[in-house]
């Protein structure tokens, strides 16, 4: 602590008023001139003990003598700073400098505890081995100067504020309104001199839509019940621009001097004008003008609790775009945020004015309307869906972008604003999950659905624990021969209560509720050993694919422990196949692609699972530069007679080839479909015509009875 370098310590010592420091000789000379400072003058340890204090000091602080100031300080510990930071701060400035300047701040004087304000100097003071001494410094009362500063600023922000308000106008008026007489102040408010406006109405220039509520006033005022307090309204200058003006009136008519009312105006506009702009910032969605999330409550809540006496029913609708994180992802925000003005445009002229529309965010809009039964709503919703059978236009390109609409019914529902949009967004949930542009309304089982997802993910947490979850295996076969090429692990759950689970039933919900980490290493952790255990037991080549969800690709841990697992039970990098779906591409980002790098360098090898099911965006297979393809069930289905997936399935083989991927058609079912895939020459296949998923022991019998033949042929076949 307080350790300096040579030079800077060369610098410190050399300080010439290095007040505090007595000489060899003691010489009282020194010691008279520290007592006799005018300002307050101190010796520290480094620990903060006062070790000395000057007469000046011993003043300031209430004190008749430096001993009853050093007990006060150091044995009674009475704090001098007001603000206990601030002697941090000076601590810190200290350690990194050596020394403050000028160092002000709000104090106390230690023997009676008035606040003061101080500006302090002070230095460390080394040895000639450069280890601290004591800290030495003066201590100025500048208690008085901050008053009087103080003072000056508050003067002049008064100054300000006068001048601020310099647009003053006067009217004296009958209790009509007929202007008797005007200040000149009314020509920079008006544009009009002074006796241009005698004899005119004050409502002449004001705005129709004020004008009620201020004849109301101008009653008020005659009448004396007025508030005293000061009414905007708008007034037409003679630039043609509207300005708002503050009014004050008083009826001075009793007062012969005056014989009127008297009104003051002063110029508001920039201030109202500027409380107007924030108001309407905190109300809407900055991106399309839509109402906001909180502003939307807002209205809802009212229109709700108006309606609670009244019987009158509401449908809530919530919109949600079917594929609007896809034009995001392929063509930037930019874009996305022109599609969703737009699809607010759409909205905005498809809703009537007794309709409360909001984007709450992201591409989730929010439709609140007056309904007489739940027929209207359904109407409604039809209509809006209707809007969006054309593709949205944006930057030169235009989006098929669909929307899925839900529901809910008030009060029959849902009583209060935040059920009433919970519900509605399950619904919406629901007719999302038909894949096209649908209207759904809110059922209750659909609560129940998302409760019993809620129930799998507490669940899930413990099933790792618990050993719940295995591995089955579905070998991948040589069309030609039969003989197993590897085998594909997939997740299985044995629940405690509801019995063997499906990948279906949880790995959805286990993303969403971020267990597939845990999940996913558990799962890829038994199959390596086991993949292990068979090839050295039976001594074949096998190779290992593993699905993989986004979530854990964006987990940096990832790839370094299935390497692990791998090296742990001798099984080559170059065995394993990591599937990812084109879902995952889709919402991959830059992490997600550098754990696929990952694998790639150390020779894992990457899987475009479900090839054709999602998006199919020859992109992401470049993108991500895929070693093998796996064609969707979907397209093996209507092989060999289906016209459509003949075609597609020989487009996508082709292409295949001719980027050098191999190629797996999975959910082969049928010999035919078998048979079509041989002739186009596609080499591997999965499917329930060759085997099931099995538990681990049936594949170990099987590889023991020798029946089946396993060889890993190159990836290079296709
Ligand atoms: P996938 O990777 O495309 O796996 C193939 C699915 O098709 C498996 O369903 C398999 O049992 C089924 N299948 C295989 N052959 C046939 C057939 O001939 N006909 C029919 N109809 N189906 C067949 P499963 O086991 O239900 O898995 C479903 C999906 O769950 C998998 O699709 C995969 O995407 C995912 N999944 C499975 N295990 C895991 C895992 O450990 N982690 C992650 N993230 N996802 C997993
Ligand atoms: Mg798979
Ligand atoms: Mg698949």
């Amino acid at each position: 602590m307080f350790h300096r370098s040579a030079s800077a310590r060369a610098t410190s010592r050399s300080v010439p008023t290095n007040i505090l420091t007595r000489s060899m000789s003691n010489a009282p000379s020194i010691d008279s001139m520290f007592d006799l400072l005018p300002v307050g003058a101190y010796r520290t340890s480094v620990d903060g003990r006062i070790l000395r204090a000057n007469a000046a000091l011993v003043r300031m602080h209430g004190y008749a003598t430096e001993e009853e100031l050093l007990q006060g300080a150091n044995v009674r510990r009475e704090r001098l700073y007001a603000d206990p930071k601030r002697r941090d701060e000076f601590v810190a400035l200290m350690l990194a400098e050596g020394r403050v300047i000028n160092f002000v701040s709000a104090a106390f004087r230690r023997n009676t505890r008035e606040p003061m304000w101080v500006s302090e100097n002070a230095h460390v003071v080394y040895d000639d081995n450069g280890e601290v001494l004591y800290l030495e410094g003066t201590v100025e009362d500048i208690t008085e100067r901050m008053a009087n500063e103080r003072v000056v600023a508050e003067s002049e922000r008064r100054f300000r504020a006068l001048t601020e308000r310099a647009q003053l106008a006067t009217v004296i008026m009958t209790d009509e309104g007929v202007v008797l007489y005007a200040s000149p102040g009314v020509e920079a408010l008006f544009g009009v001199p002074p006796e241009a406006f005698v004899g005119q109405s004050v409502f002449d220039s004001m705005h129709e839509d004020d004008r009620a509520e201020h004849r109301a006033e101008l009653r008020n005022v005659t009448q004396k019940t007025n508030s005293g307090r000061e009414s905007i309204a708008r007034h037409l200058h003679a630039d043609g621009t509207y300005r708002y003006l503050a009014s004050l009136g008083k009826d001075c008519s009793d007062d012969p001097a005056v014989g009127g009312i008297v009104l003051n105006w002063r110029d508001v506009t920039e201030s109202t004008v500027a409380r107007r702009r924030l108001v309407e910032l905190a109300q809407t969605d900055a991106l399309t003008g839509l109402n906001n999330r909180a502003h939307f409550e807002h209205i809802c809540e009212a229109r709700l609790l108006d309606a609670r006496g009244s019987g009158q029913r509401f449908a809530m609708l919530f919109l949600d775009l079917n594929r609007f994180k896809l034009v995001n992802d392929a063509h930037g925000h930019t874009v996305g945020d022109a599609v969703l003005r737009h699809v607010a445009d759409r909205l905005r002229r498809a809703v009537r004015p007794e309709h409360t529309l909001a984007r709450l965010g992201g591409d989730e809009f929010a439709l609140l309307i007056p309904i007489v039964d739940a027929a209207d709503a359904a109407d409604a919703a039809q209509h809006l869906l209707r809007e969006f059978v054309d593709p949205v236009p944006a930057r030169g390109m235009s989006f098929d972008v669909g929307v899925s609409i839900g529901f809910a019914v008030f009060p029959d529902d849902a009583g209060t604003f935040h059920k009433l949009l919970a519900h509605a967004d399950l619904a919406m949930f629901t007719a999302k999950a038909r894949g096209v542009s649908s209207v759904e309304r809110f059922a209750p089982q659909m609560a129940e659905r998302v409760r019993h997802q809620l129930s799998v993910a507490t669940d899930l947490r413990f099933a790792s624990q618990r050993k719940e979850l295995f591995a089955v295996y579905q070998p991948i076969v040589n069309l030609l021969t039969g003989g197993w090429q590897g085998v594909e692990a997939l997740a299985r759950w044995q629940h405690p209560t509801r019995g063997l689970l499906m990948p279906g039933d949880f790995i959805a919900t286990a993303e969403e509720q971020r267990v597939i980490g845990r999940l996913g290493r558990d799962i890829a952790q038994q199959a390596v050993a086991q993949v292990g255990e068979w090839s050295a037991r039976f001594d074949v080549p096998m190779r290992l694919s593993i699905n993989v969800s986004v979530h854990q690709l964006r987990d940096p841990e990832f790839v370094a422990f299935v390497l692990r697992q791998l090296e742990l039970h001798s099984v080559p990098p170059r065995r394993l196949y990591i599937e990812v779906t084109e879902s995952v591409l889709v919402d991959a980002d830059d992490i997600a692609v550098q754990t696929l790098n990952a694998f790639r360098t150390a020779n894992v090898r990457v899987v475009l699972d479900d090839l054709g099911a999602g998006y199919s965006s020859l992109a992401y297979i470049k993108r991500l530069h895929v070693d093998v393809v796996k064609i969707d069930r979907s397209f093996i289905e209507g092989l060999p007679t289906r016209r459509t997936d003949t075609a597609i399935v020989r487009a996508l083989t082709t292409l295949a080839r001719s980027l050098g991927i191999e190629i797996i058609a999975e959910g082969i079912e049928k010999e035919p479909q078998a048979e079509f895939l041989r002739e186009d020459g596609v080499r591997y296949g999965q499917g329930f015509l060759f085997e099931r998923p099995m538990p681990a022991a049936e594949i170990t019998t099987r590889l023991a009875s020798g029946s089946v033949q396993v060889t890993a042929e190159s990836t290079g076949l296709r």
